[in-house]
C-alpha cells in the first residue's frame, strides 16, 4: 500500500494548462439550478435566492496529508468534505465548490485524474457542482485548495456565537476515530520503511482508518435539525478536536461549557486502538482532530427530540462564563478543558 505509484504515464506537460482544464471540465456537469455559469469563463456565476455562505481550506502535502498512505482519490474526496463540513456547520446547504491545485511535474495526467475522481465522487454524493478553480505549477509538493459555497435562509443560520446558559451541548457521531486511524497508518508506514515486504493487515482498524482517509460530512444532521424544527443556538464542526471546538463556542458566545466524560461518544474499535497504543480514549476524543462531526448547542426544550436519537449525543450543557470550561469525570472530578488540539503549525517542529 505504500509503494510509490508509477506516475510516469501521460506527462502533464504534453497537455498544457488549458488542455488540462478542458479535460477536467468534461468530467463535471452542472446540476444545481443556482449554478448559472461554471468552468470556462473568467468567473463563475451563482444565483442563490437566500444567503450565500463561503468557506475555504488549503491543504499542503507534508503538512495536511501524506501521499504515502493517502491515495489521491481519497485526498480529492476529503479535500471537498472538509469544506462541505464547514458549510454544514453554518446550518447551510452546500451547492458549489471551486478547486485550485498546484502540481509538480512528478504528477501525471492519470494521477490528477485520480484526484478529480475523488472530487467528482464527493460532488455527486453531496450534490454540489464544481464551477471553477485555478491550476498552477509547484516545485515540489501538491497543494490543493477548495472553496465551498452554500445557501441558507437567515433564520436557519447557526453561528459560533449564539450559545446561551442552560443550552444543551450535542455532538453527532463519535469522536477520536480519525486521530486513532492516523496513528495506525503512521505505525504501518514506519513498519513498511523497515520492511518493504510487510503486508499491513488493517482489517481490525477498518472503521478508524476510513475515518481518517475517507471522512464524510454530516448532511444528515442538517436534515435532522430541519425536520425536527431545531435551529441550533450555536454550531461548529469538529476539525481540531472536541476540546478546542468547545472553547471556540464558549469564547464566541461569552459562556462556558460543562461536558461529561462518560457521555463522550467513542466507537468500540477506537477504544480498542487506544488501549493498543496506550492513549487515553478521552484524550483522543478531546484532542484528536479531523472527525468532521457537528458540535452544537440547542435550547433545553429540544431534549426529548434528541436524547435517544441514534445520530447524536447530548454531552453536557452551557453555563455562565465564570464557571470555566470543564470536563466532569465519571467520579465527579472537574478538569479544566484546554485546547491542545491538533495544530498544523505546531506539527512542523
Ligand atoms: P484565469 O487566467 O482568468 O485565471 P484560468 O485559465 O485559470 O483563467 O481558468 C479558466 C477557467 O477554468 C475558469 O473558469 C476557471 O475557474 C477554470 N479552472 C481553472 N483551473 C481549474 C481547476 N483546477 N478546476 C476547475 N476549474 C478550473
Ligand atoms: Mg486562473
Amino acid at each position: 500500500m505504500f509503494e510509490e505509484k508509477d506516475f510516469e504515464k501521460t506527462p502533464l506537460s504534453s497537455m498544457g494548462e488549458f488542455g488540462l482544464i478542458e479535460h477536467i471540465k468534461k468530467q463535471f456537469a452542472l446540476d444545481q439550478t443556482s449554478s448559472i455559469i461554471g468552468i470556462g469563463d473568467d468567473a463563475a456565476i451563482i444565483s442563490h435566492a437566500d444567503n450565500t455562505v463561503v468557506s475555504t481550506d488549503l491543504l499542503i502535502e507534508g503538512i495536511h496529508f501524506d501521499l504515502s498512505y493517502m491515495p489521491l482519490k481519497h485526498l480529492g474526496y476529503k479535500a471537498v468534505i472538509v469544506n462541505l463540513s464547514d458549510v454544514f456547520a453554518m446550518n447551510a446547504i452546500p451547492t458549489q465548490i471551486t478547486v485550485s491545485i498546484a502540481i509538480s511535474n512528478r504528477f501525471s495526467l492519470e494521477a490528477i485524474d485520480e484526484l478529480y475522481k475523488g472530487i467528482a465522487l464527493a460532488c455527486k454524493r453531496y450534490k454540489v457542482d464544481l464551477v471553477g478553480g485555478d491550476t498552477t505549477s509547484s516545485k515540489t509538493g501538491l497543494i490543493i485548495s477548495v472553496t465551498a459555497l452554500g445557501t441558507a435562509k437567515t433564520e436557519k443560520l447557526s453561528y459560533r456565537s449564539g450559545a446561551k446558559e442552560n443550552d444543551l451541548i450535542v455532538v453527532s457521531g463519535d469522536l477520536g476515530g480519525a486521530y486513532m486511524g492516523l496513528q495506525v497508518l503512521e505505525r504501518e508506514k514506519a513498519v513498511y520503511k523497515v520492511n518493504p515486504n510487510s503486508q499491513p493487515d488493517l482489517s481490525t482498524y477498518a472503521y478508524s482508518v476510513e475515518r481518517q482517509l475517507k471522512p464524510e460530512a454530516r448532511a444528515d444532521i442538517i436534515d435532522l435539525l430541519d425536520s425536527s424544527n431545531i435551529v441550533p443556538t450555536s454550531m461548529i464542526d469538529v476539525s481540531d478536536g472536541l476540546s478546542s471546538e468547545l472553547l471556540h463556542l464558549a469564547k464566541s458566545s461569552g459562556v462556558s461549557c460543562q461536558i461529561y466524560e462518560d457521555k463522550i461518544p467513542i466507537d468500540p474499535e477506537v477504544l480498542q486502538i487506544c488501549k493498543e497504543f496506550s492513549i487515553n480514549n478521552t484524550t483522543a476524543a478531546l484532542n484528536g482532530g479531523e472527525d468532521y462531526e457537528l458540535l452544537f448547542t440547542v435550547d433545553q426544550k429540544h431534549y426529548d427530540a434528541l436524547k435517544n436519537h441514534p445520530l447524536v449525543t447530548v454531552i453536557g450543557h452551557i453555563s455562565e462564563v465564570a464557571k470555566g470550561n470543564n470536563l466532569i469525570t465519571g467520579l465527579g472530578q472537574q478538569i479544566e478543558l484546554t485546547a491542545q488540539g491538533w495544530n498544523s503549525l505546531l506539527e512542523q517542529d
